[in-house]
C-alpha cells in the first residue's frame, strides 16, 4: 500500500472518536476519498487547522483498496475559505460547491479538471467575484466534465438546430432543447425565454475565459436557476440542499 499525495478539497468533516475526525476530501488525483484523520481534534495534531470545510490543502495518505476508511497521514493548508466570516451568500455559494462535488462524484474517480474548476471558483468566491456567474459557471462545468451536459444547440430528440423563437422547449428528462415537433408528448418540458439558453451555452463554453464579465440579467439569472436546479434534481433524484438558499442569489 503507497502512500499517495494530492491538492485536496475539504467535502465533510464528521468526529470519529474523542480525538479523531472521518474527513471527506475531493482529491485532485484520485478524486473523492474518506479517510481517517487520527489525532486531529488535539491541540497539536499533524493536520494543524487544514481540515476546514471547503478548505484547500496538500494532503498525505494511504489508500486501501477495499471498502475499508483511506489514512490521512498528512495535511498541510494551502488556502482557507475565509469568505464565510463575511457574507452569507459567499457562504451558501461555497457550500454548494462543496455539496455538488459529494453528491455527483463517485469515489475513487478522479476527474482533475473538475479539481481545477472547482479549486479556482472557490478562490474566485473567496475574493471578490460575482456569486451568480460563479456558480452558475461551476454548475456547467461539472455536468460537462461528468458527462451530464444537456443539448443546448440540436434538439434531442432528433438532432437538428433548435430554431430561433423567443421561447425555447427544454426537456428535463430528454435532457436538452427540442424542437417544435419533438417537444410533443414529451413529458418535464419547460419553456425558456432563448436568452436563458444563450446565457447558458456561453457560461459553459470551456473556451471561453471572459465569462465572469457577464453581466446576466436579473431575469434571466432566476429563469437559469431554476433550470438548472431542477435538471439536477432529475440527475439525482433529489433535490439538493443549497437549491433553497440559492434561490435568494438571484433576487
Ligand atoms: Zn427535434
Amino acid at each position: 500500500m503507497a502512500s499517495e499525495k494530492s491538492l485536496a478539497i475539504v467535502l465533510r468533516v464528521r468526529d470519529f472518536s474523542e480525538t479523531s475526525c472521518v474527513v471527506t476530501l475531493f482529491t485532485r488525483s484520485l478524486g473523492k476519498i474518506t479517510a481517517l484523520a487520527k489525532g486531529a481534534r488535539r491541540p497539536k495534531s499533524p493536520f494543524e487547522s487544514a481540515l476546514d470545510l471547503m478548505a484547500v490543502c496538500r494532503i498525505v495518505f494511504l489508500h486501501k483498496s477495499s471498502d475499508v476508511l483511506d489514512l490521512l497521514t498528512e495535511a498541510k493548508l494551502e488556502r482557507r475559505f475565509r469568505a464565510a466570516g463575511r457574507d452569507l451568500s459567499r457562504l451558501y455559494a461555497g457550500y454548494y460547491v462543496i455539496e455538488l462535488l459529494n453528491e455527483l462524484t463517485d469515489t475513487a474517480d478522479p476527474h482533475p479538471k473538475l479539481f481545477d474548476a472547482a479549486n479556482s471558483m472557490l478562490a474566485a468566491l473567496d475574493d471578490a467575484g460575482p456569486i451568480v456567474p460563479i456558480v452558475l459557471r461551476f454548475e456547467l462545468t461539472t455536468l460537462r466534465e461528468l458527462g451530464h451536459m444537456p443539448s443546448l444547440v440540436d434538439c434531442v430528440g432528433c438532432g437538428q438546430q433548435v430554431g430561433d423563437d423567443d421561447r425555447v422547449a427544454f426537456g428535463q428528462l430528454a435532457g436538452g432543447v427540442l424542437c417544435r415537433k419533438c417537444r410533443m408528448g414529451q413529458k418535464q418540458v419547460v419553456s425558456v425565454r432563448k436568452q436563458v439558453i444563450e446565457t447558458m451555452r456561453r457560461l459553459a463554453d470551456p473556451e471561453n475565459q471572459n465569462w465572469i464579465n457577464y453581466v446576466i440579467e436579473r431575469g434571466v439569472a432566476g429563469e437559469l436557476r431554476g433550470l438548472l436546479s431542477h435538471y439536477l434534481s432529475n440527475l439525482l433524484g433529489k433535490r439538493l440542499r443549497m437549491h433553497k438558499y440559492l434561490g435568494m442569489l438571484t433576487k
